[in-house]
């Protein structure tokens, strides 16, 4: 078993009995080395991983739990003590997790872990001029049965997206407050084999280490969370980390939980009538939709999309990507949030820092690893589609067609950042002017040919170049980049 496909249900281990199958799950010294993880993403997936082959061990199983300086050495190993008549694993999620079971004969399976493997993706896609996420969530829909009264979709509408984008509310609400489970020895024994190199605050009990508890999770994400999810998803607030955010992520990209069954639980909670079909909908289409497509879309597009980079991005990450200080509130916030929670929602890390990043040509491999490193949920089959090409749009426009790029007006009207920002959104020149909106326009007029032919940008490249203080506009983004790399911005 790999450490993100810890279900029982899953591939092989679906029909497993412990007298059929011993079960081997390999920590590998060399994947703990292998990147600056934050404390609270490697914490979250050793303690899972230990905890699901206890689980097995109680179920009756042998379990060979392997501490081994790397994946094909604790196999090599194992096959050398035990002697397995064959050993067989589900196809991993990410791609160079194939190749090597491939080179260490190992038998593969098919993954269930998707609700469209990626081959059905890639024949779906094969059938159709263009490869849109909305027709292919619509294909999901209709052949998944999800939110479907008869042949049409449930509510009247495909997509309810244009009533998920309102401001945040300023009413000083209260947002659900996520569950937490006291952490207990296993959590302790895993925390103090963690390497020094590991960063972020410690783990709180936010995040689930078990299937139980992902259970719980998911539960409290459907009766607390999801009636007032939908509204306020691109909603950015200083006082609540999470908002309304299932925080459902880490589990599904584990194993923990199912794509099925958490989809099977948010349209049972529509049908009672306890979630609006707004907010069902909008959770249902992320998971059926935008995860699974991006899966399908990796899986295409590997191995050369890892090293795409369309827009010649080169610069380093800047060091307020490691905390050091900065004056932009929204930044400060937002990587914050991730040093504490090992987390921020879709809309910070899309718009805050990966605009920034995209604004000040960060090269996509660069803010690739951070994230991968930094977040609960992350993984190379997610990353690149979102970073690459959602975020930083270094496939030239693959995932989307147009880049994520803002100035100060969006992250106000979205956030309350900007009132206490030493910055003023609305200035792109000057020493207090808004990085992002001075990046925003000298971001415009440095890829103004290449955009300039694009029909959803050319209007935005226009009004760059009607700018009569440009000179000046280039002048300040010059001092941002420097400030940026020196980290006094
Ligand atoms: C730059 C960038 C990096 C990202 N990195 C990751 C990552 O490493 N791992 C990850 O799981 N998601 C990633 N996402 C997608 C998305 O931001 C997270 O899935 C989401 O914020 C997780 O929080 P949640 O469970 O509270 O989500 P909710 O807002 O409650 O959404 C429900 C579920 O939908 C799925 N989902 C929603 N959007 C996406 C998407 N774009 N791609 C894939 N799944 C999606 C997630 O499984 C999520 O749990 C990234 C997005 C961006 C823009
Ligand atoms: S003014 Fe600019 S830098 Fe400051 S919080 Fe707003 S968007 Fe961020």
């Amino acid at each position: 078993m790999f450490g993100d496909q810890l279900n029982r249900a899953l591939g092989p281990l679906g029909a497993a009995t412990p007298s059929s199958a011993r079960i081997l799950l390999v920590e590998s010294r060399a994947k703990l080395a292998s990147k600056r993880w934050h404390r609270q993403r490697a914490h979250l997936v050793i303690c899972a991983m230990r905890r699901f082959a206890a689980e097995l061990v109680d179920e009756g199983f042998e379990v060979d739990y392997r501490h081994a300086p790397d994946l094909a050495s604790g196999v090599l190993a194992h096959r050398a003590e035990c002697s397995p008549s064959r050993v067989v694993a589900m196809e991993p999620a990410s791609f160079d997790g194939s190749a090597l079971l491939g080179r260490l004969g190992v038998d593969v399976v098919r993954s269930d872990q998707f609700l469209c493997h990626y081959d059905e993706f890639g024949a779906w896609a094969a059938t159709r001029r263009s490869v849109k996420m909305e027709d292919f969530y619509r294909w999901q829909r209709v052949r998944l049965g999800y939110l479907m009264d008869g042949d049409q979709p449930a509510g009247g509408r495909w997509n309810f997206d244009a009533d998920n984008r309102e401001r945040p509310p300023r009413d000083g609400r209260a947002w659900p407050e996520p569950l937490r489970t006291p952490l207990d020895d296993l959590d302790r024994s895993v925390l103090d084999d963690l390497p020094s190199s590991c960063w972020g605050r410690d783990p709180d009990g936010t995040w689930a280490t078990s299937r139980t508890e992902a259970l719980r999770r998911l539960h409290h994400a459907v009766d607390v969370v999801l009636p007032v999810f939908g509204p306020h998803e691109d909603a950015m607030l200083s006082t609540s980390w999470h908002l309304a955010h299932t925080l459902l992520s880490p589990y599904l990209n584990l194993g923990l939980l199912l794509p099925g069954e958490v989809c099977d639980a948010a349209e049972a909670a529509y049908r009672r009538g306890d979630v609006p079909i707004a907010s069902a909908e909008g959770f249902i289409r992320q998971v059926i939709g935008w995860r699974e497509y991006v899966w399908g879309r990796y899986w295409q597009w590997m191995p050369d999309y890892r090293g795409a980079n369309e827009l010649g991005a080169h610069r380093p990450l800047p060091p307020l990507f490691d905390g050091t200080p900065t004056g932009m509130r929204c930044v400060g916030q937002v990587v914050g949030d991730v040093a504490d929670h090992g987390y921020t929602h879709h809309i910070q890390r899309l718009m805050v820092l990966g605009n920034l990043a995209l604004l000040a040509g960060v090269d996509p491999r660069a803010l690739t690893e951070w994230m991968w490193s930094g977040f609960v949920d992350g993984a190379e089959w997610v990353m690149l589609p979102n970073v690459v090409g959602m975020a930083l749009h270094a496939d030239g426009g693959r995932m989307a067609t147009k880049p994520y790029a803002a100035g100060g007006a969006y992250i106000d009207k979205m956030s309350d950042y900007c009132g206490s920002c030493a910055y003023d959104r609305r200035k792109r020149t000057g020493p207090d002017a808004c990085p992002f909106t001075t990046l925003y326009w000298a971001f415009l007029d440095r890829h103004q040919e290449r955009f300039t032919a694009s029909p959803r940008m050319a209007r935005q490249v226009a009004a760059a170049r009607r700018l009569g203080d440009l000179d000046a506009v280039r002048a300040r983004a010059e001092q941002v980049f420097t400030a940026l790399d020196d980290g006094t911005l």
